[in-house]
């Protein structure tokens, strides 16, 4: 399959080569990487009624925030369609969304719930749920050009907040810039070309709050800086 790079970096032509408009959400049956293509072919056997497929971005694609996150869970985003809904890391996301006033609605857990972001807008590094939530290098590659459109798409991003070094690496890779001058940690801020600023942040995983390695008064400071960020 080939996909078009009109208007692209260079870091996000890998996989095109058509002068159209190119797509910033994969198509369903993209087949880049072999192994997750039958990792969704076997859990629409185990899993009929999930969505099993490449997860698209949410949020309207004027927002100043963009969040970037590791790859959908198998029983969160894979499930239900929608980045980080249906499971923990989700939970503690969008709460926090709400209590900085970047989405309006209740969250619940469903791709239906009504939940709406506000400036702001939600995508991962890799589209296909991995086995085991780990990707290998050669995907996070295959998957960076969708990456780097969904970044292009966005005329008014001021903040993209990478969750977890795997974001951070990618978000990094899909803008053309060199991971080693852009030291992953927890709450960093650096500047980026064009005026924007990567947030970087401990993924909100179950495990990362079970472990104490991130607690919900971290995160919140991440959004803090955030909001200082984009409203002065
Ligand atoms: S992870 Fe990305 S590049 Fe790989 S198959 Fe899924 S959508 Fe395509």
């Amino acid at each position: 399959m080939e996909f078009p790079t009109t208007g692209l970096p260079a870091a996000a032509n890998e996989a095109a080569d058509s002068p159209a408009d190119p797509p910033a959400d994969p198509p369903a049956d993209c087949p880049l990487c072999p192994r997750l293509v039958a990792f969704h072919r076997a859990n629409r056997m185990a899993f009929p009624t999930f969505f099993n497929a490449p997860v698209p971005s949410f949020g309207p694609t004027d927002g100043r925030l963009l969040i970037v996150g590791l790859a959908p869970g198998l029983r969160g985003a894979n499930q239900t369609g929608r980045p980080f809904t249906g499971d923990y890391a989700g939970d503690l996301l969008y709460s926090t969304l709400r209590d900085h006033g970047f989405s309006r609605g209740t969250y619940d857990r469903r791709a239906d719930d009504g939940l709406e972001l506000v400036d702001c807008r939600i995508t991962n590094a890799v589209r296909c749920v991995p086995p085991e939530n780990k990707p290998v290098g050669a995907e996070v590659s295959a998957c960076r050009p969708f990456l780097a459109r969904t970044i292009a798409g966005m005329p008014s991003l001021q903040v993209i907040l990478a969750l977890g070094s795997l974001a951070h690496g990618a978000t990094l890779a899909a803008l053309g810039q060199r991971k080693s001058a852009f030291k992953f940690g927890h709450c960093v801020v650096y500047a980026l070309p064009e005026g924007r600023t990567l947030v970087s942040s401990y993924h909100c995983s179950r495990y990362n709050t079970n472990t104490g390695k991130l607690t919900t008064e971290m995160f919140h400071s991440v959004f803090g800086t955030i909001r200082a960020l984009l409203d002065g």
